[in-house]
């Protein structure tokens, strides 16, 4: 590599050099645990180099309004297929580009400038698009908060109903970015119903959770809706997906998708989508359940050593993620900057029970287990993180020491579990090709 680097201009070497650098640092040397991030599999990751990444296909398959689409209409539909098999409805829309699109879509299709929307609030793990800052803000659509219950973790299922009934907005919005128990969808279903409004079920956190099937499908409870992203636990490219329990609501999103929030899909994620989907239907349910496994260990290990760990009355988490308050170590901001000193990659977050205005330096930090869990780390490996996490946040040790044992520790996970394998030479060949196109 350094010969290329010394050929090319310093300024060029530079960004090839970012590149590998960054891909050292994350893909080898740390323990990366943001809730909301993933890694492909091998045959995903290779096949997202392909030619569709420079074409245009507005429209849907088979109706679009360029040529030279014949393969890529054929690889759209087996996508919608396979999303469509682990959601349990024929009617998916793979369109939207990321989950923020796809909510964007939801919305507009249902709710109006000046209409309502009730939604769980931020602090209780609401996604910014859910929000008068963000997307339903940008839509005009009014912001109105769902009551929430600490003790529980979730949403107050009563206050909810009330909020619901008095206000009689057009949508009601359920799931979060911290999301540690699955929220009512059935009653709040029925609440939403009957007041005329539709129920969106956000995913984006538990989409490969629902896919492997340990988390509840909103669609089977209620939910007419469901938005996600294809990347946080579903470990596919970045990106969105739609899917609706009938026909109509299918047709309302699909004419609002196109031409209001995306006109090229990014199509070069459909193959990389399309092996994700098929990859979870084989391995999907070993990999979830791990993941979960995996969760309510690392709570546990980090209650033992005197984290202060939420949930713990109700078993601390069925998903992938867990909270920690770490305000006694002077805030979310500053444990996970000294984490990250240590190759330990989690966020700040804000608890339920902060203030809007401690977003800069919030109480908690938001751990998510989906990624190591598909570099083949089990319940034992998830101690050792613990072990880790107290030597930086509790015993005050420096973080380069505590780093270079996180390196040594990763060493041992370096692989992708739950997908196809493919040999070192296959690997190789397959690359070429996206490179160098051959007849096959
Ligand atoms: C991440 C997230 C989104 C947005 O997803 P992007 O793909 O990043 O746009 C939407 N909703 C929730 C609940 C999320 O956590």
């Amino acid at each position: 590599m350094s010969e290329l680097l010394s050929r090319i201009p310093r300024d060029l070497a530079n960004i090839v050099e970012l590149v590998l650098k960054h891909n050292h640092w994350r893909d080898v040397e740390t323990i990366n645990m943001i809730a909301s991030e993933n890694q492909m599999s091998p045959l995903a990751t290779i096949l997202y180099l392909n030619d569709m990444m420079h074409r245009y296909a507005e429209g849907k398959p088979y109706k679009r309004y360029y040529q030279g689409l014949k393969y890529i209409d054929e690889m759209e539909v087996i996508t919608i297929k396979l999303m469509g098999e682990l959601l349990g409805t024929e009617y998916v829309d793979v369109r939207p580009i990321s989950g923020t699109i796809a909510n964007a879509t939801a919305f507009k299709a249902f709710a109006g400038c000046g209409d309502k929307a009730v939604v769980p609030p931020v602090q209780a793990g609401a996604h910014v698009s859910h929000t008068r800052y963000g997307t339903l803000g940008a839509l005009g659509i009014q912001q109105i908060d769902m009551p929430f219950n600490l003790e529980e973790f979730n949403i107050d299922v009563d206050g909810a109903v009330k909020v619901i009934e008095e206000t009689k907005p057009k949508i009601v919005v359920l799931g979060a970015s911290v999301y540690l128990f699955p929220h009512p969808t059935k009653e709040i279903a029925e609440a939403a119903h009957s007041v005329g409004a539709k129920l969106i079920h956000d995913l984006a956190h538990v989409l490969g959770l629902v896919a492997g099937g340990v988390w509840e499908n909103p669609l089977k409870l209620g939910a007419d809706i469901i938005t996600s992203s294809t990347h946080k636990t579903f470990p596919g490219p970045q990106g969105g997906v739609i899917a609706a329990a009938t026909k109509p609501d299918y047709k309302a999103i699909s004419k609002v998708v196109f031409p209001m929030f995306v006109s090229n899909h990014h199509l070069h994620r459909l193959p990389a989508l399309a092996v994700t989907a098929y990859e979870m239907k084989l391995y999907g349910k070993a990999y979830a359940t791990q993941i979960v496994k995996n969760a309510k260990k690392l709570a546990e290990a980090l209650a033992e050593r005197g984290f202060k760990v939420l949930g713990e009355n109700k078993g601390y988490t069925t998903s992938h993620t867990i909270v920690v308050d770490v305000r006694q170590y002077g805030g979310g901001a500053k444990a996970a900057k000294l984490l990250e000193d240590a190759n330990i990659i989690v966020n700040k977050n804000l608890l339920p029970y902060d203030r809007p205005e401690d977003i800069k330096n919030p109480s908690g930090l938001r751990i998510g287990v989906q990624e190591v869990t598909r570099f083949g780390m089990k319940e034992d490996d998830m101690d050792q993180i613990a072990e880790f996490m107290k030597m930086v946040v509790i015993d005050g040790r420096d973080p380069a020491e505590v780093r270079a044992k996180v390196k040594e520790f990763r060493k041992n996970f370096l692989k992708i579990h739950y997908c196809i394998e493919l040999t070192d030479p296959e690997a190789e060949k397959l690359l070429k090709l996206m490179l160098k196109p051959e007849p096959i």
